[in-house]
């Protein structure tokens, strides 16, 4: 970390401040003394997801997120809720603190996080994720967020009724 303005090497870090991924240091050079500020983006270790298959696959934030933002398309969601989503999720897989960690993990993470977060982007996740096998199996899931509806925050939207249910899915009947 060189100063600007003399090129010293030896800073002092007299205020840091973490805006999400990146941490902002206010510096004192020691030639100098002048004052500069450092952007530090923070860089996790590389961690790979275990596919079903077995294939390994770096874990990719671009991918989760694409994903996430596909269940979450149109959905009446405030701005930002998927980044932070995204990034919740994120910190959750680096917190398991291994190099590898199985999609099911994160698969998992991600639909327990829509249950609260949206149900149309829940299911639509969960046709994909869980690849229901049949529409029974998907009205079975339906259900059961119905059971569980006391549980859900108070600006969730309604449940989607079986017919509507049917049409999210629709491209799944063929
Ligand atoms: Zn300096």
């Amino acid at each position: 970390m060189h100063c600007p303005y003399c090129g010293g090497q030896e800073s002092k870090v007299i205020d840091s401040r973490s805006l999400d991924e990146v941490i902002r240091r206010r510096r004192k050079c020691l030639a100098c003394d002048a004052r500069f500020t450092t952007y530090e983006r923070i860089q996790p270790h590389d961690i790979f997801v275990i596919k079903k298959d077995g294939r390994r696959e770096e874990f990719s934030r671009d991918k989760l997120l694409s994903g996430i933002r596909k269940a979450c398309e149109k959905r009446p969601l405030p701005t930002g809720a998927i980044d932070k989503f995204v990034d919740t999720i994120e910190a959750e897989i680096y917190k398991v603190g291994k190099s590898e960690v199985p999609s099911s993990y994160i698969g998992d993470l991600v639909m327990e996080g829509l249950k609260k977060l949206d149900h149309i982007a829940y299911i639509r996740f969960a046709s994909v994720y869980r690849e229901f096998a049949d529409i029974g199996a998907l009205k079975q899931e339906v259900d059961s967020l119905v059971i569980r509806r006391e549980l859900t925050p108070a600006n969730q939207l309604p449940l989607p009724s079986s017919e509507a249910v049917d049409s999210l899915v629709g491209r799944k009947r063929r």
